[in-house]
């Protein structure tokens, strides 16, 4: 494998990038190595500038979900580049967008466009503390809400692999009203309320968590958190910004049928363009301003150019047997891994909803951050070096989901759990 252009790259990135990378995990860290260089992307594959070909299990980390660059999105972008790109004024694809995601989103009456997640989420934060007059709110240890301060406590993947228990910069104040519980501990919730419920604005939940590997959520789990939050009036927001139109068109909520007072969403909305939403019921939204009270505003939101390649991407989704076709791949890439695991004889739990899936290399059966964090980073460092070799793109952290679309064929599927054989077999 040719590596000399990149390596060229990330020379020259490092003296003007902190690192070389405008977000951490790319830098592959905790996988060792160097990152390769992306120069072009389509359907299943993503080629480096160093002329690599790899089939793509990451579809920059979820957007993807059609394939890279989908003529659908392209033509969409493609004529509305013509009318302008940006206008910082109301326009047709802004609703014809809301539209969509009420029509989608089983429990959104209104939504708001931002620029990525971490702006929902952090939004959708301050308009549940606007709403109920409160301050605190419950996460779920490895659950990631992007990062945003009050929400980068014990916060998913990068800084899970990075080693950083919470970052520097972020204020005890700004953390102080945050209450970190295990994720799929209903118990938790209840003895938490119990103690602070009439303080307590919002439960802020990943309703799959895709940020500490995938993690399912336990029968009972999100049921228990609606029922909690309705005893105390509290917000319940699912944050849907991997799992929206993903595990189903109408994402977790309609998967698993429990309905949130929040939503945010983000990644495939946005048809790989940076957009971001949040929405729910409609008392809580008309709170925002102008209507209400809190404030919320960006200058790039609802940009015509995002709004009509997620309007593009969620007419594909919307088209019949997408789902089934999305989980039956899923199911095919789950078999092969299984099959390929119990080959090799390696420790390891796989979870999968739908297209999205993990294999965390331990011997316990995972359920929260405590029981992934037992998952031998090294041995997935190896994993993930081997399957790159064999043109495999994954996630380069054991703690990230991997994803398959509706451009992958079977057969690409086949050639990684192919290579995931190989190289389980090979590796200590
Ligand atoms: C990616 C992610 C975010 C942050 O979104 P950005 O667009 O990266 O800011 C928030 N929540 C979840 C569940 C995510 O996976």
């Amino acid at each position: 494998m040719r590596t000399d252009r990149s390596h060229e790259l990330l020379d020259r990135a490092q003296r003007v990038i902190p690192g070389g990378v405008n977000s951490p995990v790319r830098a592959f860290r905790s996988v060792g190595g160097e990152p390769v260089f992306y120069e072009r992307a389509k359907g299943s594959r993503v080629w480096d500038v160093d002329g690599n070909e790899y089939v793509d299990f990451v579809a920059s980390w979820g957007p993807m979900i059609l394939g890279h660059a989908p003529d659908a999105v392209l033509d969409a972008v493609r004529e509305q580049l013509e009318l302008g790109t940006s206008y910082g004024a109301p326009c047709e694809a802004e609703v014809l967008m809301a539209e969509a995601v009420v029509e989608a989103v089983p429990s959104i009456e209104m939504v708001r466009m931002v620029s990525s997640g971490t702006e929902a989420t952090m939004s959708a934060i301050r308009l549940a503390r606007g709403y109920t007059g409160r301050e605190k709110f419950v996460k779920f240890d490895g659950c990631y809400h992007g990062h945003s301060d009050a929400l980068l406590v014990a916060a998913g993947s990068g800084l899970l692999t990075l080693g950083i228990p919470s970052t520097p910069g972020v204020t005890k104040g700004a953390a102080a009203d945050t209450i970190v519980l295990p994720y799929n501990d209903i118990e938790a919730v209840r003895a938490a309320f119990a103690e602070q419920g009439e303080q307590i604005a919002a439960v802020i939940v990943e309703p799959v968590a895709g940020n500490m590997g995938v993690v399912p959520p336990a029968e009972g789990f999100l049921e228990g958190l609606r029922v909690v939050c309705d005893e105390y009036g509290a917000v319940l927001i699912f944050d849907e910004v991997i799992t929206g139109f993903r595990v189903a068109l109408g994402g977790a909520q309609e998967r698993y049928g429990v309905m949130p007072d929040l939503t945010t969403l983000g990644k495939i909305i946005g048809g790989g363009f940076p957009v971001g939403a949040f929405g729910g019921k409609r008392e809580i939204m008309e709170r925002l301003a102008p209507v209400g009270p809190v404030y919320q505003a960006g200058t790039l939101s609802g940009n015509p150019v995002a709004m009509v390649a997620g309007l593009a991407l969620i007419e594909a989704l919307k088209q019949p047997g997408v789902y089934d076709e999305l989980e039956r791949k899923g199911a095919r890439l789950e078999a092969g891994l299984r099959a390929a695991v119990e080959q090799a004889g390696v420790d390891a739990f796989l979870t999968r909803v739908g297209s999205m899936a993990c294999m965390f290399f331990t011997a316990e059966q995972v359920r929260d951050w405590k029981t992934a964090s037992t998952s031998d980073t090294d041995r997935y460092a190896r994993y993930f070096r081997g399957m790159l070799e064999r043109g495999v793109m994954l996630a380069p952290s054991q703690f990230e989901a991997t994803f398959v679309g509706l451009a992958h064929t079977d057969d690409d599927i086949d050639r990684m759990t192919a290579a995931a054989a190989e190289v389980l077999a090979s590796i200590e």
